[in-house]
């Protein structure tokens, strides 16, 4: 007797909310054990943030064949829709407004133009950009970065590390940040800023409040959102869900950094690492994003990491798993890393629909975008 195949099941399209496709596309990966930290220090020295450090261009010929082809490896893993946070080149949109007269784009792209970028433009400029985008391509928003990272204790911290005995690095302090996001607020661009430490989100959390004059529903009808908000303490989460700031997360960052949570944070600060359990039951908005190229592009194996606390599938294993409070129901997870407008992803089986760790059991078997327009 043969065993026939599952149907495929149709599912709300998986969408990657923040990555580095096109400029890993475009320049290629970047180099291994590049040195973070230095990089970290010698901006903030120069009064800089890393998003206003524009870096190379992207040169050779054929960037729209190989942005395309970074497309289509990302339909491949079952995406209908990416999100590039933090496009620091016009080269990369021309590119795709030709790619997408010739042929539809294997994912509809959505781009947060980096801080240093939108800045050098005139707001004419950029509302021209915006206009003429064509079907597959919106240009969102600006992206804005606030401090460092844990892994090499950059993120801005209210309290010493407990490895380190310092406090991380902060690129800008609130009023500046506020300066800076009003004028684009004001016509109408999204605004993400990166934020991992908790001393950071604090002060994102303060710019966005002086950008929207301390009003709620301005705030929230804005949706600005804060990139990683890796550490957060139960009054920073509160804050967050009274105003109506959206946390842009990252499936793999609590696999990834398992291991060093107590030795940077020690305990009980430990816990307020990747709170997304907390996050949801306090009703902030969720956007998930993997961050890639720092961490992998596939979203069921993301998902596993969210749902289950890591993935099994070979090639995907980790050693640690994520800490129960980063963990959220499947279904919870799902939402932030999906959307039935993007289009359709055809698997194997519904992921809602199974246990957690059954999710690294499911294969994709297609996917169909849709554009922004027709
Ligand atoms: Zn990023």
């Amino acid at each position: 007797m043969q065993q026939s195949a599952p149907a495929p099941v149709a599912v709300p399209g998986l969408t990657d909310h923040h990555a580095h496709l096109l400029e890993v596309a475009g320049l290629g990966p970047p180099p291994a054990g590049q040195a973070v930290r230095a990089f970290h220090e010698r901006v903030a020295r120069a009064g800089s943030t890393p998003m206003d450090v524009l870096g190379p261009r992207p040169t050779g010929s054929g960037l729209a064949s190989r942005l395309v082809a970074g497309l289509a490896r990302a339909a491949a893993a079952g995406l209908v829709e990416i999100t590039e946070m933090g496009m620091r080149g016009w080269d990369y949109l021309d590119a795709l407004i030709a790619a997408q007269a010739a042929a539809p784009l294997p994912v509809r792209v959505r781009i947060y133009v980096a801080s240093g970028l939108a800045e050098k433009a005139s707001q004419a400029d950029l509302d021209s950009r915006r206009a003429d985008c064509g079907p597959w391509l919106r240009l969102d928003g600006v992206k804005f970065y606030a401090d460092g990272w844990l892994g090499p204790r950059t993120c801005a911290m209210c309290q010493d590390f407990a490895d380190t005995g310092e406090r991380g690095l902060l690129f800008i302090d609130a009023a500046a940040l506020a300066r800076r996001i009003a004028p684009l607020a004001a016509r109408g661009w999204r605004i993400a800023t990166h934020a991992i430490g908790d001393r950071a989100v604090r002060t994102v959390l303060d710019a966005y409040d002086l950008a929207w004059d301390d009003d709620p529903a301005a705030t929230a009808a804005a949706a600005p959102r804060i990139e990683h908000a890796s550490v957060l303490p139960a009054d920073l989460i509160a804050r967050m869900a009274a105003s109506g700031v959206v946390a842009g997360i990252q499936p793999s960052f609590a696999v990834t950094d398992a291991g060093i949570l107590r030795p940077a944070l020690g305990l009980p600060r430990s816990a307020e690492a990747y709170p997304w359990s907390a996050l949801a039951a306090a009703g902030v908005p969720m956007l998930a994003g993997t961050d890639y190229p720092i961490e992998v592009l596939e979203p069921l194996v993301g998902l596993a990491r969210l749902a289950a606390g890591r993935s099994r599938r070979p090639g995907f294993a980790s050693p640690e798993a994520a800490p129960p409070q980063a963990l959220l129901p499947a279904a919870v997870a799902f939402a932030a890393m999906s959307d039935p407008a993007a289009g359709q992803t055809l698997l194997t089986a519904d992921p809602r629909a199974v246990a957690p760790d059954d999710i690294d059991e499911i294969e994709v078997l297609g996917t169909s975008a849709v554009p922004f327009s027709a």
